[in-house]
């Protein structure tokens, strides 16, 4: 059985992983949910997360060099793989997708 001495000894090691544990559940917790191509309003856009994936017949304006990352309403970091989107509430969208509600950034 420890003794005191140990136990107080322990304590600060314990205190930093609760409060090492916690940040880093917080920070998943923040984390926004992707934005699935299912998503109704994101089929209602056509919205891929690859832009390469476009159908060119459906989106004939599309071009290979529109993605989100540099659309008007994209709300993430410049290079960033996901961010927020106007249209999108809190959902990410990948930053090398597309929909047709693209603007230039
Ligand atoms: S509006 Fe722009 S940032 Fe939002 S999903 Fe469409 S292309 Fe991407």
């Amino acid at each position: 059985m420890p003794c005191r001495r140990q136990f107080l000894g322990y304590l600060p090691l314990a205190v930093s992983g609760g409060v090492a544990l916690t940040g880093l559940l917080g920070s998943r917790a923040a984390r926004a949910a992707m934005l699935a191509e299912q998503d109704p309003q994101a089929q209602k856009l056509g919205y891929k997360a690859d832009t390469t994936k476009v159908d060119p017949e459906k989106f004939p304006g599309h071009k290979i060099s529109q993605t989100c990352g540099n659309c008007q309403l994209y709300q993430g970091d410049t290079g960033s793989a996901a961010g927020g989107c106007a249209l999108f509430g809190a959902k990410e969208v990948a930053g090398a997708g597309w929909c047709s509600a693209w603007e230039q950034g």
